[in-house]
């Protein structure tokens, strides 16, 4: 069995399909006729950038988005003005190459958003080498028969364009928790595992079993294997079929929020059976645009966010740029650290223009469509901050403002952040970042930003505590609010609300249904009086009911 980090969930069983390494490049002489060559390379550039844009055609959301950048990296002038550098010393294949590799060295340099560009930059290289070569195109080999992928890494291309009847699991030996990997195999429904070193030692159409909830990956499964599978498959289906508002089993409330990026995910949670938003990730609208957007512009995509949930709260969180989620049109310019620097509402004071602009839009979007709308500041530390912020939203209209709370300093602090702000909502994916120490952009400090880390689960119960002196309300919007038994142990710590992506619902909604508030409150002792994340994780998962852990 080989072992690595779950990020999409669900099992299924299929035969080992390797995605090839690529090749090395063949001896070529300098180029001869660097005009012509160039043309070469930016013809054999462009087809990968059509043959993008077309799969981006066929997909909605973010999927749609990310295959779009990666056809924008294959028509950037300033990768052919790098290969025109190096044709007359380099045959046309090795200028593209060696161009690729010195812009990915700028794009390590750059760290954040750019880092995680690299994939599609070494994808769009590999693409139009094989193109100039004449040789079949990298990725994912053409399937017959239900197949798990392994990779080293996969390029948003290859992820978004694979077909769930075929790809019955995606399996990486790279990648972390937010990789490509991991958001477009969930938002496609596909189980995967990241961080699974020796995958790729694997041998070709063998037979294999995939969970992307434990992270397991079990090589020929016996029939034992395959009936616990399937039962498991069966319970969840009957689960899903469950409906209302989380309560736990004695009728303690703990609302049940989606997460959101954009229009199409604000359909399909509106559709579904939440009770609102709880995070709407209102930077994920920009990531590709180049100026501000207009108010004009930002309200009308807000409404048609906001109208999916007719009186259900939606819960806005104002632009949180920087570090992992860099827009090009509010950068303040390279930072050594940018996880530690000018980012999220620290930005965002220095851009006012920014923060005004959308508080307008969101107002007017509010008042078109009479939802009820919640604002929320991303990355505060301070009580003057919070303080800051709720004053200005109110002054905007907006009467509900609220902070996130993902730096360690405002948990610790957090009875009198919210004796000056209207609710609080844990961001834990920060929160461990800052918590641990760890950047969470690091795919192998994987283990230091695991959410069960004692240390975190100390500070989220800061927070709480914060709430419980106050009366306010504090909602999680991590990614750890989807996790059934860390729901539970939220539950128990004082959380009032959990918000996750949608697929995630059913089985948390299930999971507190089948446990009192009192038994939650004994599995967060228990969770709490661990040594280890992975001690916390196992006290929990060895004292909460069995009718979930047997699905776990
Ligand atoms: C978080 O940090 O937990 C969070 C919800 O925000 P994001 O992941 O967008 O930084
Ligand atoms: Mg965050």
């Amino acid at each position: 069995m080989i072992k690595g980090l779950g990020v999409s969930g669900g099992s299924a069983v299929g035969v080992v399909a390797l995605v090839a390494q690529p090749e090395p490049l063949p001896d070529e002489p300098p180029s001869t006729d660097p005009t012509g060559d160039l043309a070469r390379v930016e013809e054999a550039l462009e087809a990968v950038a059509a043959r993008l844009d077309q799969t981006a055609e066929s997909l909605s959301g973010d999927a749609a988005e990310m295959i779009a950048a990666a056809a924008a990296i294959a028509r950037d002038p300033g990768l052919l003005e790098a290969v025109e550098g190096f044709l007359p010393t380099l045959g046309p294949a090795h200028a593209l190459h060696a161009a690729v590799e010195g812009y990915a060295e700028q794009f390590e340099e750059l760290g954040g958003y750019f880092a995680e560009r690299i994939t599609d930059l070494l994808d769009v290289g590999a693409r139009a080498e094989a193109l100039l070569l004449g040789r079949p195109m990298p990725g994912v080999p053409e399937l017959s028969e239900p197949s798990v992928v392994i990779a080293h890494d996969l390029a948003p291309a290859d992820t978004a364009v694979m077909d769930p009847a075929l790809v019955v699991g995606i399996v990486t030996e790279a990648g972390g928790r937010t990789s490509h990997t991991a958001i477009l195999a969930s938002q496609r429904g596909i189980p995967a595992i990241v961080q699974a070193k020796g995958a790729l030692g694997l041998d070709d159409g063998l037979r294999v079993g995939i969970d992307g909830d434990s992270g397991e990956l079990v090589v020929d499964p016996d029939d034992a294997y395959l009936a616990e599978k399937e039962n498991k498959r069966r319970a969840r289906d009957r689960i899903s079929e469950r409906s209302g508002p989380g309560r736990t089993s004695d009728g303690h409330p703990v609302m049940l929020l989606a997460n959101i990026g954009n229009v199409a995910d604000a359909e399909l949670a509106g559709a579904a059976d939440v009770e609102g938003v709880g995070l709407f990730r209102t930077e994920f609208l920009h990531l590709s645009a180049d100026t501000a957007p207009s108010v004009e512009k930002q309200s009308e995509e807000y409404g048609r966010v906001l109208t999916p949930f007719g009186s259900r709260p939606v819960t806005v969180r104002t632009l949180d740029a920087g570090a992992d989620k860099p827009l090009a049109f509010a950068d303040l310019g390279p930072e050594p650290n940018p996880a530690l620097g000018r980012r999220g509402l620290r930005l965002m004071r220095e851009r006012e223009d920014l923060l005004d602009d959308q508080l307008a839009a969101l107002a007017i979007a509010a008042a078109d469509t009479g939802a009820l709308v919640k604002v929320m500041a991303p990355m505060v530390a301070t009580v003057e901050e919070a303080t800051w912020f709720t004053e200005r939203v109110h002054a905007a209209g907006l009467p509900v403002a609220g902070v996130m709370i993902e730096v360690p300093a405002a948990a610790l602090r957090a009875r009198h952040v919210l004796e000056v702000t209207d609710f609080a909502s844990l961001g834990t994916n920060d929160l461990a970042q800052y918590t641990m120490a760890a950047d969470r952009m690091v795919g192998e400090l994987s283990d230091l930003l695991d959410p069960w880390q004692p240390a975190v689960l100390d500070v989220v119960a800061a927070a709480c505590e914060g709430g419980r002196a106050t009366g306010k309300p504090v909602g999680v919007c991590g990614e750890s609010a989807g996790d059934p038994l860390m729901a539970l142990v939220l539950t128990g710590l004082g959380v009032t609300s959990l918000s996750m992506s949608v697929q995630r619902v059913p089985m948390v909604r299930w999971a507190l249904s089948q446990h009192t508030a009192q038994e939650c409150v004994h599995l967060a002792e228990a969770a709490r009086a661990a040594e280890s994340a992975e001690a916390a994780l196992a006290a929990v998962h060895a004292a909460a009911s069995t009718e979930l852990t047997d699905l776990l």
